[in-house]
């Protein structure tokens, strides 16, 4: 009998590595929250962190899990949910990144992340970052195969203050090959005087940093872009519904632009 990894590193009751919510929708957008959980399996014993530690922007984007599942009523939209933490391993990293399995992050030794062999490594990804993948891929394939258009929308929060600094944007719009999106959705965004929407910045999306975009959306030629709100501004439901709605209603102006219907088709 081939072992299954999953069985051997969750435990009963534990949740499994990822979540998929409304496949079905009828949303072009399909939705990825890469960072939504600060949860370690037990096997890792905290990762050997205190509880503090893992309650920081280092293990997870806080606050954001509550506007990807309200993004995903909203706009009757696909969305994918990772279940563990980043510090386990970082789903938006490429497995051969540094930060994949970071050893540190924002000043924090991880213990349990240090000097891991490959094997050990491999085991993570074959739990926690393969399967999640393999699920997006499924449903991409499958809308690409029945000819649906799909905007990818992958969404994050950033920390308020790096490395000393408090950072002024309130919303980021991050985009690298495609430019479809980001830069129409930073233009919707901004229609708000009162909003401070970063072109991307605080962060902006490369090969070497990020793995979502770059292999789901621009492989694929799928219009595509990241979103980073930041932390402070989502510390409770309402504020994440808010933000939702904001997301939701820039989504719908900026999509009749990008995914133009297709061409009638002419009977010959
Ligand atoms: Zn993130």
């Amino acid at each position: 009998m081939t072992e299954n990894p999953t069985d051997r590193w969750l435990a009963p009751g534990e949740p499994p590595p990822f979540t998929q919510h409304n496949l079905t929708g009828a949303s072009p957008c399909v939705l990825l929250c890469d960072h939504a959980s600060n949860r370690v399996p037990q096997r890792l014993n905290a990762l050997g962190l205190p509880a503090s530690e893992l309650e920081r922007h280092i293990a997870w984007d806080i606050g954001i899990r509550g506007v990807a599942l309200q993004l995903s009523q909203l706009l009757d939209a696909p969305l994918f949910v990772s279940g563990y933490s980043r510090l386990v391993i970082d789903c938006n990293r490429p497995l051969s990144s540094p930060g994949s399995i970071a050893e540190t992050s924002d000043g924090t030794v991880i213990a349990a992340n240090q000097g891991l062999t490959a094997q050990e490594r491999a085991e993570r990804a074959a739990v926690f970052f393969h399967p999640y993948h393999d699920a997006i891929r499924a449903l991409l394939d499958q809308r690409q195969a029945e000819g649906r258009p799909t905007l990818l929308f992958s969404v994050h929060s950033f920390t308020d203050q790096f490395g000393g600094q408090r950072r002024p944007w309130h919303v980021g719009l991050a985009y690298h090959r495609d430019r479809r999106v980001g830069p129409a959705l930073i233009e919707a965004l901004r229609r708000d005087p009162a909003l401070c929407v970063g072109d991307n910045e605080p962060y902006a999306v490369s090969d070497a940093s990020d793995y979502a975009i770059p292999v789901h959306g621009e492989r694929r030629e799928l219009p595509c872009a990241l979103v980073e709100i930041r932390q402070d501004l989502l510390a409770d439901e309402p504020s994440q519904h808010l933000w939702a709605g904001r997301l939701a209603e820039a989504l719908r102006t900026v999509l009749p632009g990008i995914l133009l219907p297709a061409a009638p088709r002419i009977a010959s």
